[in-house]
């Protein structure tokens, strides 16, 4: 038997750990975006875009009007496990804001050239803070800014060749952060967004102010034929409210492409859902077919528990059985029985 020599055990400097676990949130362009996003809604913006060059593999810019960040916090911004957003266990278990977790503009800063500007509204100028994959900060130094937060992320995972071997084709990439953009777009009606790729401006919608500006939206996301053939819903039971639109039957779809679910503001993937929802219209639809719908549930923070997965994809219910009883009865009852679509499901 022969043993490799012993070897000292060292704490892992804090820009490799930062690389570590950047691969846990950061796994490719399209999640750089749901980051950044999810922090320009956290911080309050109704105004967000986002520019993108080569699908995001050369360059990714998130500018938002949000509350912004003060001067002498934005090295802490991008230092991991710093968050404003959680200071307790308490308030994990209550979290409202998408982020919580302080991780991702450290991980993502390990594995790009990266900026982060931003301005307050108690500041004179904008603030920047940068650096290029090694943990060495620049700044922060003075820069030309409007109030809010712009990040920038360039060449991501230049100094990860594993991972960037990874990237695909810019049009692969774009195609699916223009998916999360449409979701993300859907959920927040309050917000309007920019999308800029390679120069031309590919979505810009206002932020929704009234009926009329959200079906506009609606049908900008889906298409007129969608909003013919939905009926819009809004139950309520226990605690939990579900609104939204549920495509009827006959508008039906040879794919699950047009499924849009949101739990308390939140893009879920969440495979029970699905299946909940796969159950409603199971007696109206023909094998092989799939529902589209656009629903938004609505539950008590502390029943939803997010921290499921780094990416925050997944999400579980304290009260699964019954939550998702309470989805494909209400989509159940509208899909069976259209005139019937503004009943309240009764609780029990
Ligand atoms: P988390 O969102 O989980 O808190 P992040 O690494 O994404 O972790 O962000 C760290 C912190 O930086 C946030 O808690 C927030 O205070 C601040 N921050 C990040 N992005 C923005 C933004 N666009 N506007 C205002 N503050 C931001
Ligand atoms: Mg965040």
């Amino acid at each position: 038997q022969t043993l490799a020599p012993i070897r000292a055990i060292a704490e892992l400097p804090s820009n490799l750990a930062d690389q570590i676990a950047a691969g846990e949130v950061v796994e490719r362009p399209v999640s750089v975006v749901k980051e950044l996003l999810e922090n320009a809604l956290d911080s309050g913006a109704d105004q967000i875009e986002v520019i993108l060059q080569e699908g995001g593999n050369h360059s990714i810019e998130v500018i938002d009007n949000g509350r912004g960040i003060a001067k002498d916090e934005l090295l802490l911004a991008v230092s991991r496990h710093a968050t404003s957003k959680v200071y307790s266990m308490q308030e994990l278990v209550a979290v409202q804001s998408l982020g919580f977790r302080g991780e991702a503009l450290a991980s993502i800063s390990s594995v790009s050239d990266f900026t982060l500007r931003s301005r307050t509204v108690h500041d004179k100028s904008a603030w920047q803070v940068s650096a290029q994959g090694d943990g060495k900060w620049h700044g922060p130094e003075p820069a030309a800014g409007a109030n809010g937060t712009s990040v920038k992320v360039n060449n991501l995972f230049f100094n990860t060749p594993a991972r960037k071997k990874f990237l695909r084709a810019p049009r692969t990439e774009f195609m699916q952060i223009e998916q999360l953009v449409k979701r993300i777009i859907l959920s927040h009606p309050q917000v309007g967004f920019k999308l800029v790729h390679n120069g031309k401006t590919v979505r810009n919608l206002p932020a929704c102010t009234d009926e009329k500006s959200l079906q506009q939206r609606l049908k900008m996301l889906l298409g007129q034929e969608f909003v013919d053939h939905s009926l819009q819903i809004e139950f309520e039971a226990q605690d939990w409210h579900l609104s939204g639109w549920v495509g009827l039957p006959t508008f039906n779809r040879a794919q699950t492409d047009m499924q849009y679910l949101f739990v308390n503001g939140r893009v879920v993937k969440d495979r029970n859902l699905s299946f909940a929802l796969k159950q409603a219209y199971a007696d109206v639809l023909y094998h092989g077919r799939h529902a589209a719908y656009v629903l938004f549930l609505q539950v008590p923070p502390e029943q939803l528990d997010v921290n499921v997965h780094p990416a925050k994809h997944e999400v579980r219910f304290s009260r699964n059985r019954e939550v998702f009883d309470f989805i494909r009865r209400s989509v159940r009852d509208t899909v069976g029985k259209p005139l019937a679509a503004t009943d309240s499901v009764q609780p029990g």
